[in-house]
């Protein structure tokens, strides 16, 4: 539990939830106006907050963009949620995605209209980070999803200003977490918010231990989660690393995502996320539709979508409108059947979490691969 007493007494945010409530979205450092809070790797590989404690006036600022203390949803109930199965209507988009292209579709449209798409892009050294993008160009770098913790750096202060200050129109796309955190700044119209649906986000240090293990010290050129060569049910890693053969493997086989969507190295906040349930923090919802009936079923990728609020069903609607994408109708119950995660936030706690953590930088990826990741199986609940 929270405990309010401390809100008020103006203890830092951290003081207030404990390391592991805290979701890493840099909601408290973006609110720090004496720039004490510096979002620093953990030894857990998670971006957490420091704060320079000789030089914090317990102002309380950050508690109020702190979304875990400070976002509550008001966006549709379970009952209210309309959901959808969707995908672009452009084959060159859908193929380039991570499964419908409706993020694509969503961008163009705010770009057309000279606003501004902000969202999770790869950056030095296998790192992602939050960058603003405002041409189609561009839009290759946000597109498909990176399963690592994005740097949100100033982000949300930058986006207060475009949209409150110089009238322009946002759209913000991340983790439920990191929208939840951008809204306790703004409830500016100009923004709009798409958030995926999240699995969690995964340990920084399992996964350069892993790229370790594969690249063996060469650079990394390029790096894909999403590659859909074999289709959307088979999408496959590919690397392609500096003077050695390109590593390709099916995703879901692929040791360092196994490990990861069995739990085995996730953000503690992620095992109990309210953000990662119904009702949802964007104005819009997008993830892959596992599990969709079979006459949808395309191997060029489906995916579903949730509208969350008045402001998502009407874009939806105008993009269906203008042909950009296909909308199905579908249950929230069919959605459920393939993201488990949306019905309560939660995830497996595996009682090896923190061993794994604490030998891999120690014993190497390979270790942690032999000893805890081969023979675990993914928790399919009930
Ligand atoms: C960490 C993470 C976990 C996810 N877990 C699930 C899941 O369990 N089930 C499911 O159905 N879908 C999940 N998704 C969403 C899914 O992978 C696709 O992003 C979604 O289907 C949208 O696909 P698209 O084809 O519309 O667009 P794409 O072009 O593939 O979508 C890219 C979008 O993802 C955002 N993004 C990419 N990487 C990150 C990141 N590291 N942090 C924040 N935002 C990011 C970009 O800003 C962009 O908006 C997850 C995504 C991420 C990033």
């Amino acid at each position: 539990m929270i405990n309010n007493d401390n809100i008020n007494s103006k203890l830092p945010a951290i003081k207030v939830i404990g390391i592991e409530k805290c979701t890493s979205c840099f909601g408290c450092a973006n609110a720090c106006k004496f720039n004490v809070i510096e979002m620093k790797i953990s030894e857990e590989g998670f971006f957490k907050p420091e704060i320079i404690e000789d030089k914090c006036v317990n102002c309380g600022l950050c508690s109020k963009n702190c979304p875990v203390i400070s976002f509550e949803s008001n966006n549709f109930t379970k009952e209210e949620i309309k959901t959808y199965a969707a995908f672009s209507t452009n084959d060159t988009t859908r193929l380039a995605s991570s499964s419908g292209g409706i993020f694509t579709e969503i961008a163009e449209s705010f770009i057309e209209e000279s606003g501004i798409v902000s969202g999770a892009a790869w950056g030095e050294n296998l790192t992602v980070k939050h960058i603003c993008i405002d041409n189609k160009d561009d839009l290759s770098k946000l597109r498909s999803s990176k399963y690592i913790q994005s740097n949100l750096d100033t982000i949300y202060s930058t986006i207060v200003d475009l949209v409150e200050n110089q009238g322009r129109k946002v759209l913000f796309t991340g983790t439920p977490c990191q929208v939840a955190a951008l809204k306790t700044f703004t409830k500016s119209e100009n923004l709009f918010t798409a958030d995926v649906l999240c699995h969690g986000v995964p340990s920084k240090i399992i996964f350069d231990e892993y790229i370790n293990s594969i690249a063996k010290g060469h650079k990394v050129n390029s790096y894909t989660f999403r590659d859909k060569s074999n289709g959307w049910s088979k999408y496959k890693v590919k690397i392609n690393i500096d003077k050695m053969k390109s590593y390709e493997c099916i995703t879901r086989q692929d040791p360092f995502f196994h490990g990861f969507i069995c739990d085995l190295y996730s953000n503690l906040s992620c095992y109990n996320c309210k953000f990662a349930a119904v009702p949802r923090t964007g104005d819009i919802t997008m993830g892959d539709f596992w599990k969709i009936s079979e006459d949808l079923m395309d191997e060029r990728g489906v995916s579903v979508v949730l509208a969350n609020n008045v402001k998502g069903l009407s874009l939806l609607h105008e993009l269906e409108r203008q042909n950009k994408i296909k909308l199905f109708n579908k249950d929230l119950k069919d959605a459920i059947k393939g993201n488990p995660r949306i019905h309560d936030g939660f995830l497996n706690m595996r009682k090896k979490r923190s061993e794994i953590l604490s030998k891999v930088k120690e014993e190497g990826f390979q270790y942690i691969y032999e000893n805890y990741i081969k023979n675990t199986d993914r928790y399919i609940p009930d």
